[in-house]
């Protein structure tokens, strides 16, 4: 891949946030992004990187009527060595052309895609957080961008990568949250688009969402879509339960959003020699072992 790039003048720089401790989540965006354009006959092609902008898009454009969307997340860390690191940033573009494939989407060549990301990185460097607990969130996204109406896959998309210095993604930081199991509504279904990173998942979870916040709670904890009894995710993570000494999270398989970091903590937990089962888990057992005092820990990950 050939990047074009088109660095800001210093003076057109914007200031950086001064109190790290006060970044919120996804709210500053750096000075510069990545993005390339995607035709049928073409391929990839007009990569570059460049000073951060608004886009330009049909009204027509498909990705605003029929949800051809998807996106990742990962971050970068600023190391006690002052490297920089990324997380496992291949397994983020493995995972998006899983999504792209569900919805007929092109599919990004991993390692220049990953190598444009490590470059957009270096140009914004001064962007990466010094303080513990913080860091630079990378949102790669896709978009269908050709102009007409009609339920068909589109010929024509753009894929960018945009960065910015974040905090805690929960409000509280990282102390214990409150989580509202919903009963009422369901998130994914067996042969949908649940196990993808596609802009209508997370459309289709706000109002469970705004309805717990308004009871309390800070994120919904979903149950499958045909019993509403097992245990599938939490919020926009993958979810853990420590029983007995047994270390249990739901299976993959359609439903789930295959995290990087569900796998990363799988793979901890067994090394450290943990009892470790990827099975369904319904929501009366982690109720049963809440009362009977064998439900150890509860927790979240995701990116
Ligand atoms: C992104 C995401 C996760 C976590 O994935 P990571 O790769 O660990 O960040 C889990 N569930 C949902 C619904 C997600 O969108």
């Amino acid at each position: 891949m050939n990047i074009k790039i088109e660095r800001l003048n210093p003076d057109k720089l914007k200031t950086k946030p001064t109190d790290e401790s006060q970044l919120g989540f996804g709210k500053i965006f750096s000075d510069h992004f990545f993005h390339m354009k995607y035709a049928e006959k073409q391929g990839w092609h007009d990569a570059v990187i460049e000073g951060y902008r608004d886009l330009c898009l049909d009204p027509a454009a498909v990705c605003l009527h029929y949800g051809q969307l998807i996106f990742e997340g990962l971050k970068a860390y600023r190391g006690k060595d002052g490297s920089l690191y990324l997380f496992r940033p291949a397994d983020n573009f493995k995972r998006m052309n899983d999504s792209a494939a569900r919805l007929c989407m092109p599919t990004l060549d991993v390692n220049s895609t990953v190598n444009a990301l490590k470059q957009l990185v270096l140009i914004e460097k001064e962007w990466v957080p010094r303080s513990s607990g913080a860091s630079l969130y990378i949102r790669p996204t896709m978009i269908a961008t050709e102009a007409f109406l009609g339920v068909k896959a589109a010929a024509e998309y753009i894929f960018f990568i945009i960065v910015g210095p974040v905090g805690p993604y929960y409000p509280q930081g990282f102390s214990p949250t409150k989580i509202f199991v919903t009963e009422e509504y369901v998130r994914a279904a067996q042969g949908g688009i649940g196990y993808c990173k596609a802009a209508g998942n997370y459309a289709a979870s706000l109002l469970a969402s705004k309805k717990a916040a308004e009871l309390g709670y800070t994120q919904v904890l979903w149950l499958d879509g045909v019993q509403h009894k097992y245990v599938e995710e939490v919020g926009t993570s993958n979810i853990f339960f420590l029983i007995n000494d047994e270390l249990i999270t739901p299976p993959l398989g359609g439903t789930i959003l295959p995290g990087v970091t569900r796998d990363s903590v799988l793979e901890i937990a067994r090394k450290w020699g943990m009892k470790v089962s990827e099975r369904r888990i319904s929501i009366d057992e982690v109720m049963d072992a809440s009362k009977k005092g064998t439900l150890q820990e509860a927790f979240a990950s995701g990116t």
